[in-house]
C-alpha cells in the first residue's frame, strides 16, 4: 500500500506554533487515515522546537532554496535565528519519507516548513509570497510529490497513478 506523509497538525495533533492543531475532515483524508496510509510528521517539533513556540518566517521573502543553500535564515519576530531547527526537521522528514518508501505527501499550506505554493514573507504582517517551505522543497528535490490540504482530489489522482503503475 502506498503510504502518504502528512503534516501532523492536519491529523489533529496540537503541534502548531500556537499550540493548536489544524485538522482536516475532508473525506479523502479521512479514508486514507482509516486505511492506515498516513504517516503524520511535524518537522518543526522533530527538529527540536517546542509547542508552543514563537512564529518564524523565512527572512526577506528569500525563499526556501536560499535557506537550503545557506543564503537566507529563518527567524522569529525578535530576530532569533531558528534555521538549524527547521533544517533538522526537514532532513528528518526526508529521512522518514525515504525510509518508508513515500512518494506522496500532503502538507499544510503557508508554513515555513510545510507550505507548498506560499509561505509568509518574513515581515510578520500576514503577507504571503510564492514558494514552498523548507521541508516541502527538500521532499520535492528528492522526487516526492507534495500537495496541500486543499488539493486532496489532485493528490488522490496522483495516488491512483502511482498504484496503477505498480499493478
Ligand atoms: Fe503543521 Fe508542518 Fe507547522 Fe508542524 S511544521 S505544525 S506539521 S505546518
Amino acid at each position: 500500500m502506498e503510504r502518504i506523509l502528512v503534516s501532523a497538525c492536519l491529523m489533529g495533533r496540537a503541534v502548531r506554533f500556537d499550540g493548536r492543531a489544524k485538522p482536516t475532515d475532508h473525506e479523502i483524508f479521512l479514508r486514507w487515515r482509516d486505511e492506515g496510509r498516513l504517516i503524520p510528521f511535524c518537522p518543526e517539533v522533530v527538529g527540536g522546537l517546542p509547542v508552543p513556540r514563537p512564529p518564524a518566517e523565512i527572512e526577506d521573502a528569500r525563499g526556501a532554496r536560499a535557506v537550503l543553500e545557506g543564503r537566507a535564515r529563518i527567524r522569529t519576530p525578535e530576530g532569533r535565528d531558528v534555521t538549524a531547527f527547521f533544517l533538522a526537521g526537514a532532513r528528518a522528514a526526508l529521512h522518514a519519507a525515504l525510509d518508508q518508501g513515500v512518494r506522496l505527501a500532503v502538507l499544510k499550506e503557508n508554513s515555513p516548513s510545510c507550505g507548498v505554493h506560499r509561505v509568509f514573507d518574513g515581515s510578520f504582517t500576514g503577507t504571503r509570497t510564492p514558494g514552498p517551505g523548507l521541508t516541502t522543497l527538500l521532499l520535492q528535490d528528492h522526487g516526492i510529490d507534495v500537495f496541500t490540504e486543499d488539493e486532496l482530489p489532485q493528490a488522490r489522482k496522483r495516488l491512483a497513478e502511482l498504484e496503477a503503475a505498480e499493478a
